[in-house]
């Protein structure tokens, strides 16, 4: 019998198997107990042992099939409902016996299948997104370069009021290309875990310090003051020290891309109300904040707010997704607070250590 026909069928071979089995063990007991107690005559024994036979038969079939039947039911719907990738949420019973342990087993791999099949079905959608994104970020500067060497080879070339402008321009987006690239390949480390935090005591200020000093020129150059909120030098954390760079590197980038001139940039330390063991690190900007609607989306891959002031920046679209990676391969959380006008604090936990180092 297939399984398709399962359901149809009232006759279970099943039963029918057990019973015959039952039927021929208990008449073989009823006849040897009828022979050794009254020695009955072969005749009348063949005939009372029929009648055990088809009585024990009947009763059998009838208890078991009666036992089995909607369990048995139950597990083809389920295994068939797997095959067409269909979950429902099954009533269980008690497990009384092997058959109802199947079933429970039987719902907990239809459970895991349909976990693993939405986490492919998430991986796969990621993936696709992805290439869509990329492609679609990758086509704006190409194009834009294509445009300007064309219209150089067709002769602007030797007009030296545009030659240079163009080239600037298309060196602009061979610019954001790079930028682009060194997001992406930045990401997909991230994401493929190739690029593993590595964790160590790390003296808090100096990284911050570190970072600011690189950062200085740029700032001036766009009337941004960047300001490092005095705390104890001595104030350790448990953290990568590279991946911290890049998070403080993003942070005060945007800080100050999405600020306004004579604007600030504060970065400090605030202790985390909800653990001790933990800190809090702040960049804090003047600038031109986030509206609410947008707060959740920022760390998502190449969401900007405003496309064309990021891209005029620089901007690739991946920072605060890059953020968001590092703080949590870290194991710690990112909050965000902003005020449209007024500007925007992004804050991360930092597990606080307490050894010295020399
Ligand atoms: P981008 O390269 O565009 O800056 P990010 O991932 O760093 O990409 O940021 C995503 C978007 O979030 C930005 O395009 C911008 O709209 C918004 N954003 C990020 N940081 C700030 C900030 N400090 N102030 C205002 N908006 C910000």
């Amino acid at each position: 019998m297939s399984l398709k026909d399962f359901n149809k069928k009232t006759f279970s071979p099943l039963s029918l198997r057990t019973a015959v089995s039952s039927a021929v063990f208990i008449t073989l007991l009823f006849a040897g107990l009828q022979w050794i107690g009254m020695g009955l005559a072969w005749p009348q024994l063949v005939l009372q042992a029929a009648g055990v036979f088809f009585i024990s038969f009947l009763v059998v079939y009838a208890v078991t099939n009666r036992l089995h039947k909607e369990r048995l039911k139950q597990l083809n719907k389920i295994v068939k409902n797997m095959s067409r990738k269909k979950f429902d949420d099954y009533d269980l019973s008690e497990s009384s016996d092997e058959l109802d342990m199947l079933i429970h087993r039987t719902v907990k791999a239809s459970d895991s299948v349909n976990k693993e099949l939405s986490r492919l079905n998430k991986i796969e959608n990621y993936r696709k997104e992805f290439i869509g994104d990329i492609s679609h970020e990758l086509k704006t500067p190409i194009f834009a370069i294509q445009g300007f060497i064309e219209t150089l080879l067709n002769g602007a070339v030797h007009d030296d009021d545009v030659n240079e402008l163009f080239l600037k321009k298309a060196m602009r987006n061979v610019n954001r290309l790079i930028f682009l690239t060194n997001d992406l390949m930045e990401i997909s480390r991230l994401e493929t875990g190739e690029m593993k935090a590595n964790i160590k005591d790390m003296y808090l200020r100096d990284v911050i310090l570190d970072v600011v000093e690189t950062l200085q020129y740029k700032a001036q150059k766009e009337d941004i003051e960047i300001h490092v909120k005095d705390f104890d030098k001595n104030i350790q954390v448990k953290a990568d020290r590279n991946q911290i760079k890049q998070i403080l590197t993003n942070l005060i980038e945007n800080g100050m891309k999405y600020n306004k001139p004579g604007g600030y940039v504060e970065i400090g330390i605030n202790d985390y109300k909800k653990s001790k063991d933990k800190l809090l690190l702040y960049v804090k900007d003047t600038g031109i904040g986030i509206e609410k609607k947008d707060l959740n989306r920022v760390t998502e891959r190449f969401f900007r707010v405003d496309k064309s002031r990021s891209r005029e920046k620089g901007g690739t679209g991946l920072g605060l997704a890059i953020v968001k990676h590092i703080v949590e391969a870290h194991g710690e959380k990112l909050f965000i607070e902003s005020t449209p006008e007024l500007g925007s604090t992004f804050s991360l936990t930092l597990t606080r250590s307490n050894n010295v180092l020399v």
